[in-house]
């Protein structure tokens, strides 16, 4: 997934999220969104995307909080946990390649601050 597709999608769900919480329309001053490591997303083109696309919707003053989440796995062989340095997939206690992956893949809206809340 490319940055401006990212942005474009965190703009509509953090409209939508508005009119959920019954806002419809409502200034969005700041939406927070962790994105996991292993979405490769440059975190400077997704600043940039999401301010050329926020122009003229109710997020056109919001600022945009990017937090990264580590990729995790756990090692089916021994059980241990362990954070991989890059995509290399193999258990940092024993070297086992059959691990299970416990998280980088995000791509969520955390928190936003709705103007008026
Ligand atoms: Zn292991």
């Amino acid at each position: 997934m490319h940055e401006p597709t990212i942005a474009a999608a965190l703009i509509s769900l953090a409209q939508e999220e508005a009119a959920r919480a019954g806002h419809p329309g409502a200034a969005i001053t700041s939406v927070t969104v962790r994105v996991g490591a292993l979405r490769a997303v440059v975190e400077e083109s997704l600043r940039l995307a999401f301010d050329v696309l926020k122009a003229n919707t109710p997020l056109e003053n919001a600022e945009l909080i990017i937090q990264g989440s580590p990729v995790r796995g756990t090692c089916r062989h021994c059980g241990a946990p362990f954070e991989p340095p890059e995509a290399i997939f193999l258990c940092s206690a024993c070297g086992s390649g059959d691990v299970a992956l416990a998280g980088g893949d995000e791509l969520d809206l955390v928190t936003m601050i709705i103007e008026g809340e």
